[in-house]
């Protein structure tokens, strides 16, 4: 049965744990950077608003908003919310993480194609991503393979959302960076290297999601050929 699949494990299990890994490390590299502070002296607030200035998205709001990583920009109301420890925090994981969610707006004010094209296929892809597991389930259930490649489809538009969205965090991130440096923001080498570690370790998660969506997909392709033959 499908649950009881060890192939399925063979598949997924080595990017998972690449998974857990990554947020594993992200955490400890953001409580590292947290007890270093900058020169500059800004909040991470502060300095998002400056990059966000400084890169031409002006009329953008900042909203503090609860947890612990759940920094995001919302590209409808152009809203950047900051978690209480980046918002307040003056330190190279607050800056770093403030700057970040900025370059999203800099997309945004600067209609970088691959953040439109990423805004557009949250819908679709949010509906897809509870919809196709059961379709693959009713057809191997119902012994209809059309039903089991149609649900691999959808999945394959949730992979294309994971693969879409490494370009637009990448490019967040040296945007921020180039923002931070050219502004004195971070002034130093050290602080620079600060700021890339934090960074690097938050992209490597979303590395690591994109690895084990491929892995599901190429464990559920297998799965349809197989049902394909039968
Ligand atoms: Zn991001």
């Amino acid at each position: 049965m499908l649950f009881f699949d060890p192939m399925y494990f063979v598949f997924v299990g080595p990017p998972m744990l690449v998974s857990l890994w990554a947020s594993w490390r992200v955490k400890s590299t953001f409580h590292k950077f947290q007890n270093v502070g900058v020169r500059s002296g800004m909040t991470g607030a502060q300095a998002a608003a400056a990059v966000a200035r400084a890169g031409g998205a002006n009329d953008i709001t900042i909203e503090r908003v609860g947890g612990f990583l759940s920094d995001h920009y919302d590209p409808r109301s152009k809203t950047l919310r900051l978690s209480p420890d980046v918002y307040d925090g003056r330190s190279i994981s607050a800056i770093a993480v403030g700057a970040h969610e900025a370059g999203h707006a800099i997309q945004h004010a600067k209609a970088y194609a691959w953040l439109g094209f990423r805004s557009q296929m949250v819908p679709v892809a949010s509906i897809v991503s509870n919809l196709w597991i059961w379709v693959i389930m009713a057809g191997m259930f119902m012994q209809v393979p059309m039903l089991v490649n149609i649900g691999v489809a959808l999945f394959a538009v949730v992979v294309v959302l994971q693969l879409v969205t490494l370009p637009v965090e990448f490019d967040a991130s040296n945007r921020a960076k180039a923002v931070l440096a050219q502004s004195g923001i971070v002034s130093t080498a050290d602080e620079a290297q600060g700021v890339s570690k934090v960074l690097g370790a938050a992209a490597m998660t979303y590395v690591a999601a994109a690895l084990t969506a491929i892995a599901t997909l190429l464990y559920y392709l297998m799965i349809a050929n197989r049902s394909n033959r039968s």
